[in-house]
């Protein structure tokens, strides 16, 4: 299984693919002035990245039952939830719906997607990734990603072992949040380059 560390990379990649999408995204940019924060997507992103670390939220209800584990909260049914509740918050925003409700649920699904391609030597293996359709496991096998352990963490091994994980999670996963950072910067420089140019035009 996959750490919080992993997960909130890929659901930072998430926001920042999203915002390679053309349409209505000025609003996503910031002044070369403005702080990192904002430019990085302010609180949309930030809650892209906790977006992807939420599915594990079942671990606090269910600590050292792994039956309920990576069931509904590791699920399209899920996704779809997360995503119509983003175009509900955008709609009160007055922000692009379609563009929120898709970033927000594809920040989500990132965590079913690394949890899949993760090691899983713990039965029952994988995610029910298509409740509430079906109850079905299911996992790649492909170990993309290491197996970590959450008891004990403290004992040397573990710690060992944890922080093997994260450092391939990083290994992997931060090239592409590094890539899509410099490709979204000239993006956005250049839509941002745009606006005064149109409101110029409009006058
Ligand atoms: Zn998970």
């Amino acid at each position: 299984m996959p750490t919080p560390i992993g997960h909130a990379l890929a659901g930072v990649a998430a926001a920042w693919a999203a915002d390679l999408v053309p349409g209505d995204r000025a609003w996503r940019t910031a002044s070369r002035f403005a702080s990192w924060y904002e430019r990085a997507g302010n609180g949309l992103t930030l809650g892209c990245a906790c977006l992807a670390v939420a599915p594990d939220i079942d671990l606090v209800f269910l600590p050292f039952n792994s039956e309920g584990h990576r069931t509904v909260t590791h699920s399209v049914g899920a996704v779809l939830f997360v995503g119509l509740f983003a175009a509900a918050m955008a709609v009160r925003a007055r922000r692009p719906v379609a563009r929120v409700a898709l970033m927000c649920a594809v920040a989500y699904a990132t965590h079913l997607l690394i949890d899949w391609l993760g090691a899983d030597n713990f039965p029952p293996r994988g995610l029910q990734l298509l409740w509430p359709f079906s109850h079905a496991w299911y996992i790649s096998d492909w170990d993309v990603f290491r197996q970590t352990a959450r008891r004990q963490i403290t004992s040397g091994a573990i710690i060992r072992l944890n922080l093997l994980a994260i450092a391939q999670e990083i290994a992997i996963l931060l090239p592409i949040v590094v890539a899509l950072w410099s490709v979204r910067v000239k993006a956005l420089a250049g839509l941002a380059t745009e606006l005064p140019s149109r409101d110029h035009a409009a006058k």
